[in-house]
């Protein structure tokens, strides 16, 4: 059974459904990444440039997915594709470091100040990955605490607990770690403290309790995935002292919290960590990742130890992706960050407007430049909450029926602002939630 608007999608999207079709017989479900895979299928991108992406129809869009927050400034900025082509010109990688390296790690260590060493990696996964282990080898404890609904990639000890079914994941105020998925084993389970969100008193009892044993708090400042909720300040800043209380260390995971400020989550909420991962904007569209913090605990990757934490990837660091990391930051200013975040609070409002407007209850959540939308009349702070605003038919309406209007959103509802848009792009938005989802 086909509703309307995906009649529409299916019209508009015949090319795409071909090569859906083909990469079917060669890709599981035709789909080498579970994040952009949606029913029908997705559309093929076949060119971005700024806010707009064209497909394999010819349909234009504005994106407001940005590839997950990465492209911070719309795709194919003029400056970053230089950056790329002189580097890739020159050889695209090497056994060998480059001066790139250290210039990227000089502009992360100059923007937060608790960052005073970084590794880089290939993605936010492999950034979340090492900074568990690292963690444990500096504490000589074996678990880590992670939240309700957090998302860290995809390795074992990040896929806890990310979308749990509520009615098998424990009482809300002390939640059992649930498998994402099959084979994840026991013994990784075990390891795994899962944590309520925004609920200092229930995380308190929870590390009070396990606190010896944990090794590390890891924690999305801007639980993303799991619905752009914002931790409130006053939370961060008592998880703050608590983990410093029980020696236990503070992870901030700013994949994608990063694009909230100049200095990141941490300047954002005046709260720091003792660890940092980075992803997504600091590559400038290119695939990494990067582990921070203070060099009393980065110095365990320091290889003239005998006892140091081996970490390899024969791609860690490439020239290509830290001269297109380096172009983006420098377009990053203070100002851009202004722009940005001014338009991702227009954004909240305009679309708070459509929904009253279409008289559809409905919360807003998000911050800086990011959104998501909760069809829930009541207030969304933690993973329980969001997960009882999640309407999969509303959302489902609202994301192909948006693709149909010509914007792109994440199927779960979730966007976020590029430097290039205006407040005509936001507005362009407003409309086209309002006639997706206006009464056939
Ligand atoms: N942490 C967070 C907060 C993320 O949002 C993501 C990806 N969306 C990751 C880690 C994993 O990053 P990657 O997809 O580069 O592995």
């Amino acid at each position: 059974m086909t509703d309307p608007a995906e009649r529409t999608y299916l019209g508009q999207n015949r090319r795409s459904a071909e090569l859906y079709a083909r990469a079917e017989r060669v890709l599981p479900g035709g789909n080498t990444r579970t994040t952009v895979f949606f029913t029908p299928y997705p559309f093929y991108a076949v060119r971005g440039e700024g806010f707009r992406v064209w497909d394999a129809d010819g349909n234009v869009r504005v994106d407001f997915l940005n590839n997950y927050t990465s492209l911070i400034l719309g795709h194919a900025h003029p400056k970053v594709v230089a950056a790329i082509a002189e580097a890739a010109a020159r050889g695209a990688s090497f056994a060998a470091p480059t001066e790139y390296e250290i210039l990227l790690a000089e502009e992360l260590c100059r923007r937060v100040k608790s960052v005073e060493r970084v590794r880089f990696t290939n993605s936010g996964t492999e950034a979340t990955m090492l900074a568990v282990r690292a963690a444990r080898a500096y504490t000589g404890r074996p678990k880590i605490a992670k939240f309700e609904g957090g998302y860290h990639g995809s390795h074992d000890y990040a896929a806890v607990s990310v979308g749990p079914e509520p009615d098998r994941a424990g009482p809300a105020e002390s939640p059992e770690a649930v498998p994402d998925g099959p084979g994840i084993p026991d013994a990784v389970l075990g390891t795994v403290v899962v944590l309520p969100y925004n609920n200092l008193e229930a995380v308190s009892r929870i590390l009070e309790r396990e606190g010896r044993e944990v090794a590390a708090v890891i924690i999305e400042p801007l639980l993303g995935a799991g619905g752009a909720i914002p931790a409130a300040p006053e939370f961060l800043r008592g998880l703050r002292e608590l983990t410093r209380r029980l020696g236990i260390l503070l992870i901030f995971d700013e994949v994608i919290a990063f694009r909230l400020a100049y200095g990141g989550a941490q300047e954002y909420f005046g709260v720091g960590a003792d660890l940092t991962t980075f992803g997504k904007i600091i590559g400038g569209g290119l695939p990494v990742g990067a582990l921070g913090g203070r060099a009393e605990i980065m110095d365990l990757f320091d290889p003239r130890r005998p006892d140091r934490i081996g970490h390899g990837g024969t791609f860690n660091a490439n020239p290509v992706t830290m001269a297109a990391g380096l172009a983006t930051l420098a377009e990053l200013t203070p100002a851009a960050y202004e722009h940005l975040n001014r338009l991702g609070e227009l954004a909240r409002r305009r679309l708070r407007r459509a929904f009253e407007r279409l008289e559809i209850p409905a919360q807003v959540t998000g911050a800086g430049s990011v959104f998501a939308v909760h069809f829930t009349a009541e207030p969304v702070t933690d993973y329980r909450s969001a997960r009882r605003g999640a309407n999969p038919q509303l959302l489902r309406r609202l994301h192909l029926g948006l693709l149909n209007e010509g914007a792109i959103i994440a199927p779960r509802g979730m966007g976020c602002i590029s430097t290039p848009m205006t407040e005509t792009e936001v507005e362009f938005l407003g409309q086209a939630v309002e006639r997706a989802l206006a009464a056939p």
